[in-house]
């Protein structure tokens, strides 16, 4: 069959997603369409001579996206089957008469593919799939936009052209606001390393000269990182990377960062979310505030820089958490290092949300907002809701400005609401240019 495949957004990296499932809808002999709302128009046109959609949803932005697209072809073309796939493809989020297919969606969506072509009925129209073998399956790449029109590397003054790959989906961890463990509750499934090699090697003949690692934590299968990032050295020695991993294994594996150094490891994204232990404890993170200190030490002592994820904005959150986050940030030298957004960001609850299900939920849990994909909560102190509309304003109207210069006008902000002086931390101007980085804010 003749099949639309539509990706809204990938944190500004060429669509993996898509790129996975041209793959294998390809390989069935699927004539396939991918187009790439984060670079290229929605137009009804695309829908002539269309017999089937599949939308990749990631991510709770891809989601929030895919669903005004969802909205366009049902207005259109209400017969026509569409199916949602990704993380966010689950019940009570998709559409109802949408299949959705989260997690290893590679199998039921081809299947349910397959069973349009042979004009019956696709029987299951949902599965959230947990493991899967190693993929074998190289990402199709040729028929999506270049590399050139997505997030480049900024490092020393220089922009290079970047990639992305998976070497594993899931997770190990069950981190409570995480919307992974939602699927995948504690399970990882790898992509077969020369898989992952081939699929480097061919962005890295694109233009590639920086490849991110995008797997949920990437030493979840240390063996398996450890092999694909050696394969990775001795093909490409002039390529680096970045990749994501939590705190308590950039801890509890202190031997690798020597390696990963040698091997052109520019810098790690960490989700350190806050640093108030006990609402890290909530979260069910596995690290403490003291941790994350000695995070940001290891890697250094390596020079490898950390780029952090926050979530300062919980039901649980005081002003003194906020000033807490941003002293952090000055004193550890992280400023430059900190996308000011992440400054700003306000805990979602999606549904399935581990978080909805704890005890006290009742205690500050509202209604599903359908809107924003997310249960609604408000702190117990207004002025903390209230501070973080403001930080987010000043992120969003500042976000082209020097992240430096961002940083001290959202501390003015801050301060001013706690009570403290603002030159009570040093702000030192400059070097956010220097600090290596993708040039599209984190965003989930
Ligand atoms: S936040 Fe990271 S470590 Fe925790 S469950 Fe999610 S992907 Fe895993």
């Amino acid at each position: 069959v003749h099949i639309l495949a539509v990706s809204t957004y990938e944190l500004g990296h060429q669509p993996h997603h898509l790129a996975l499932a041209t793959a294998a809808l390809t390989a069935r002999g699927h004539t396939v369409q991918p187009i790439d709302l984060a670079v290229d128009q929605w137009r009804t046109t695309l829908l002539v001579d269309v017999d089937a959609i599949v939308v990749a949803v990631p991510m709770h932005t891809a989601m929030r996206l895919a669903l005004d697209v969802v909205g366009s072809i049902r207005r259109e073309r209400p017969q026509i089957p569409v199916a949602m796939f990704g993380l966010y493809a689950i019940e009570d989020m998709a559409p109802d008469g949408v299949a959705r297919f989260a997690g290893e969606f590679l199998e039921p969506l081809t299947e349910w593919a397959d069973a349009i072509a042979r004009d019956t009925h696709p029987v299951d129209l949902a599965a959230a799939v947990r493991t899967a073998s190693p993929r074998t399956l190289i990402p199709l790449r040729d028929t999506l936009p270049g590399l050139d029109n997505y997030a480049r590397l900024s490092h020393e003054g220089d922009e290079r052209t970047a990639g992305y790959v998976e070497a594993s989906t899931g997770c190990r961890h069950r981190c409570r606001h995480c919307p992974v463990p939602v699927i995948y509750d504690g399970r990882v499934s790898i992509a077969d390393p020369d898989t992952v090699l081939a699929d480097i090697t061919q962005q890295v003949e694109a233009g590639a000269a920086h490849i991110t690692f995008g797997d949920p934590d990437f030493l979840n299968a240390p063996v398996h990182s450890r092999r694909v990032v050696a394969a990775m050295h001795d093909r490409h020695p002039d390529v680096t990377f970045d990749a994501t991993v939590k705190v308590e294994h950039i801890l509890d594996r202190p031997q690798i960062w020597a390696e990963f150094a040698a091997a052109n490891c520019l810098f790690v994204v960490s989700a350190f979310e806050i640093l108030n232990d006990d609402i890290l404890a909530r979260l069910d993170k596995g690290h403490s505030a003291a941790d994350i200190a000695r995070a940001v030490d290891l890697l250094r002592d390596h020079g490898i820089e950390i780029r952090p994820s926050w979530l300062p904005f919980t039901p649980w959150t005081s002003i003194v958490d906020i000033v807490d986050v941003f002293r952090f940030i000055a004193s550890n030298d992280l400023i430059p290092n900190t996308d000011p957004v992440q400054l700003a960001i306000r805990l979602l609850i999606p549904k399935g949300s581990l978080l909805a299900g704890s005890d006290d939920a009742s205690d500050w849990l509202g209604d599903f907002d359908a809107d924003r994909l997310s249960y609604t909560w408000v702190s117990s102190d207004a002025a903390v809701d209230d501070l973080q509309r403001r930080l987010h304003v000043l992120a969003e109207s500042h976000n082209h400005d020097d992240p430096v210069a961002t940083f001290q006008r959202m501390w003015n902000e801050v301060a001013a609401r706690a009570d403290i002086d603002p030159e009570s931390i040093t702000i030192p101007a400059g070097a956010a240019l220097a600090r290596p980085r993708l040039m599209e804010n984190w965003f989930c």
